[in-house]
């Protein structure tokens, strides 16, 4: 747990541009932006993936959740945007520790590519 990314990122021991926080949750802009605004929303205590929160912390996860609202609201993305959680190997998710992406700004095609 104490190699995980976005723990670092949590205990601010990795910089980043925050763009909203909670005492639970963070919310900051992704290192590689898919669209003009991508925000990452991640807990601060750690979770897997979505399953895992779900189960162990369902509470938190509707922080997440409302957290994200949040910062579509901050960002003016008042023409629809996207929220996106990948879990494991097929669902292409890259960092271990759960996190919602908010994507927006840009039409957005789905399936995505
Ligand atoms: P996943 O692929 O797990 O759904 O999403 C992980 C996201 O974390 C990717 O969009 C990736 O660009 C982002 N990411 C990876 N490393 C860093 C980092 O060090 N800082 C920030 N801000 N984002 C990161
Ligand atoms: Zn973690």
């Amino acid at each position: 747990m104490n190699d995980c990314l976005f723990c670092k990122i949590a205990a601010s021991e990795i910089p980043v541009q925050i763009v909203l926080e909670t005492e639970s949750a963070l919310a900051f802009r992704d290192i590689d932006p898919q669209a003009p605004t991508h925000v990452l929303v991640i807990p601060r205590k750690h979770f897997a993936d979505a399953q895992e929160i779900a189960q162990h912390d369902p509470k938190l996860a509707g922080e997440l959740l409302a957290l994200a609202a949040q910062v579509a609201e901050q960002e003016g993305l008042t023409n629809g945007y996207r929220i996106v959680t990948n879990t494991g190997s097929d669902g292409g998710q890259s960092v271990g520790h759960v996190h919602f992406h908010v994507l927006g700004g840009r039409s957005l095609t789905w399936p995505p590519g």
